[in-house]
């Protein structure tokens, strides 16, 4: 044990080092740390214990939703025996697999430990300067979406680690699967969406080895790229939802009578004098409480966001990101109505 938390320091050495600035970065230090094997193993340990979690939760419980939809595509149809292609039976076989060797709740359990080991977050942060690389490289693919989305995930991780509930007590813990399941959940969107861009970069890869396939790749590729932009964007917006249902949902809606920050009527009135307009903008834009007690119907003052700067503004970002989705995913629908299958006489009718 003491032998892997020696090791471990290393790795985070080493993930520390390689996140400086190439100009910055000790390269000697860097090659003697990737050479050693202790090190690989426990970067690639950290790794494969979410990964495995990861793959097996998210791959399963998603293709069951997604043969969900399946099934209503065709409507009745697709709830009886004689549907073409057994949907219903195959949604009951997705299920299966998202329970046996495992169901949902104990790969969420394992996730919720393994991916808040040091060497895995640091990697998840090198994972957002590598969204940023191919961005730069290939801005088609939604790259620079799952980065920030990546980004607002390892703020509310910390966030949630270090803040406790309404009533004192800690957010991130074991026995709260309330929080940390949904973490383990939100993380699984943006592990998938990574991986399928990784599948496109190695096609593209594959390319110029497939002379027999020039024709078609390039337009394979472009389709793939157009729906990894589109599942980057899905990916993003999960997350945003889950992080902000954590990051206030444990948080107590503030009264009219505890508002610090309202306006008082007589306030803005006497300002009135010294900013002319004071009083019409104040009352737009911020709640105001009259002499009488009286205030706007609602269930009490708008939520302050102090204290969440960094988290408003890494949501602004991420829903800007969302540019271009649904662009791509025309595209991809388009390209998709336009494929021709070629005719196989044998091909069973
Ligand atoms: C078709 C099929 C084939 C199978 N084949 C085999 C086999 O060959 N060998 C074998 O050993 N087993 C086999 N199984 C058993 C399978 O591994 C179990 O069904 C699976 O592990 C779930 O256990 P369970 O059914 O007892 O459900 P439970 O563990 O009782 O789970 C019930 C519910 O509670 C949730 N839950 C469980 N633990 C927690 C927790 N700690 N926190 C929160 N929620 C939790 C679960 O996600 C689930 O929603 C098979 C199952 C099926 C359906």
């Amino acid at each position: 044990m003491r032998e892997t938390k020696r090791t471990e320091a290393l790795a985070v050495e080493l993930l520390d080092l390689e996140a400086k600035p190439a100009e910055a970065r000790d390269a000697a230090r860097i090659a003697a740390l990737r050479e050693d094997p202790l090190v690989r193993y426990v970067l690639d340990d950290a790794l494969a214990n979410v990964l495995c979690p990861a793959t097996k939760l998210w791959n399963t419980g998603h293709g069951a939703n997604t043969m969900r939809e399946a099934v209503s595509l065709v409507g009745g149809y697709g709830i009886t025996e004689d549907c073409p292609g057994f949907l219903g039976q195959k949604w009951m076989d997705a299920q299966l697999e998202a329970t046996y060797e495992g169901p949902e709740a104990v790969q969420r359990r394992q996730l919720s430990v393994t991916m808040t080991s040091p060497v895995f977050l640091r990697q998840l942060e090198g994972f957002v300067r590598e969204q940023r690389e191919l961005a730069d490289r290939d801005p088609s693919l939604g790259a620079c979406t799952l980065g920030t989305a990546m980004q607002l995930w390892l703020w509310t991780l910390k966030h949630l680690r270090e803040a406790d509930d309404a009533d004192g007590r800690p957010l991130y813990h074991s026995t709260r699967q309330g929080v940390t399941f949904l973490m383990a959940d939100a993380l699984c969107w943006l592990l998938a969406s990574r991986a399928q861009m990784l599948d496109v970069l190695e096609l593209q890869k594959a390319a110029p080895d497939r002379p027999d396939l020039a024709d078609a790749l390039p337009g394979t590729v472009r389709f793939f790229a157009d729906l990894c932009r589109a599942q980057a964007a899905r990916a993003a917006g999960e997350v945003g939802r889950i992080c902000a249902e954590l990051v206030f949902g444990y948080q107590r809606h503030p009264t009219w009578e505890s508002c610090g920050s309202c306006y008082r009527a007589g306030d803005l009135q006497a300002l009135e004098s010294l900013i002319p307009g004071i009083d019409a903008v104040g009352r737009a834009f911020d709640d105001v409480v009259e002499a009488d007690g009286s205030h706007p119907k609602k269930a009490g003052p708008c939520v302050s966001f102090h204290g969440f700067e960094a988290f408003s503004a890494l949501r602004r970002k991420l829903d800007g990101c969302l540019v271009e989705a649904h662009l791509a995913k025309d595209r991809a629908a388009r390209a998709l109505a336009g494929v021709m299958i070629p005719e196989a006489l044998d091909y069973p009718g």
